[in-house]
């Protein structure tokens, strides 16, 4: 992508809405400097939408000729979304809100360009203060996570709206990594879970520990990394599909804690954890609507990136 002519958080910014904008379209596939994707905004089965990110900017066209008023309005998006030249750094890029368990409302989370961050907590009729105190933390989309059976826990709240664009229910803990708290798995107790590690030694960090606090506590426990993508936004805006995604967490092993997890001899008492959370490995259920499930056939090859994050510790 020629992105080199232009400031990095600059190109930051224009990727991330890049990336954004892909996870909302079908077909997505790499061409060149650019994309092509199936166009939303007509009835398309060969994909001809081509997206390039050029000097800060989207540039989409339909060689079916659907106007970009008609693209933008078919995929949800605003036409100054478009042009990342746009957002200043006092306009937030995203608001992200962390409810309790029916809803109401606890604090926001506000991205930046530049990934900087912001967070402030509802004060009286539409007033704010600007940090969190002593209010409740949970996790974000708490509702859903309540109801799923089986959750993804992601690094941050971008690859959270990702994750639900491709119908999975996932979560992540507010700050970012190396910030989990004990409480949070409590609301995991019980439920099937697979962490998405980003790709780099913090991600990997947050994941184990992630892991760590929630052996025992979930009823399966799976963390995997992405191969040649840093974060599942980026692996979902490159080609990554929901069936590819859940296919690589069956194919995960358990997680253990490394301690009693030996890697040469396996001990009985292993094996039988292996087992049972086998046998309830909830990786399918992963699915809100499991018929739309597609399985590749002899998908139990490992993947060489998959699982690697407990055993090198
Ligand atoms: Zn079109």
């Amino acid at each position: 992508m020629n992105v080199a002519s232009f400031s990095r958080d600059e190109a930051a910014v224009t990727l991330n809405v890049a990336e954004a904008f892909l996870a909302r379209l079908h077909g997505v596939r790499r061409n060149g400097s650019g994309w092509m994707a199936l166009c939303p905004a007509h009835e398309d089965r060969h994909p001809s939408l081509s997206i390039h990110v050029h000097k800060g900017k989207i540039l989409l066209r339909c060689f079916a000729g659907c106007s970009i008023a008609a693209i933008c309005a078919a995929t949800g998006i605003g036409m100054r979304d478009l042009f990342s030249d746009h957002s200043s750094p006092n306009e937030p890029l995203a608001i992200y809100s962390y409810v309790d368990e029916v809803g109401a409302l606890l604090f926001q989370v506000l991205r930046y360009p530049g990934k900087k961050f912001k967070q402030r907590r509802p004060y009286g009729p539409g007033g704010w203060i600007w940090n969190l105190g002593a209010v409740r933390r949970v996790l974000y989309r708490l509702p859903e996570v309540a109801k799923a059976k089986s959750v993804l826990i992601v690094e941050g709240e971008k690859d959270c709206d990702t994750a639900t664009a491709m119908n999975l229910v996932a979560t992540c803990n507010p700050h970012g990594a190396g910030k989990w708290r004990t409480e949070y798995s409590e609301s995991l107790r019980g439920k099937h879970v697979a962490i998405i590690a980003d790709a780099d030694e913090p991600g990997r960090r947050h994941a184990r520990d992630v892991a760590a606090s929630l052996f025992g506590i979930a009823a399966s426990l799976k963390a995997l990394e992405l191969s040649d993508a840093k974060d599942l936004s980026e692996w979902a805006a490159t080609g990554g599909t929901r069936e590819r995604l859940l296919d690589l967490i069956d194919q995960a092993t358990d997680w253990k804690p490394s301690a009693t997890q030996p890697s040469t001899a396996e001990g009985m008492g292993g094996m039988r954890f292996w087992m049972r959370s086998r046998n309830s490995s909830g990786a399918s259920s992963l699915f809100l609507n499991p018929n739309r499930r597609s399985r590749l056939p002899g998908s139990h090859i490992r993947t060489p990136w998959a699982l690697r994050i407990p055993r090198h510790t």
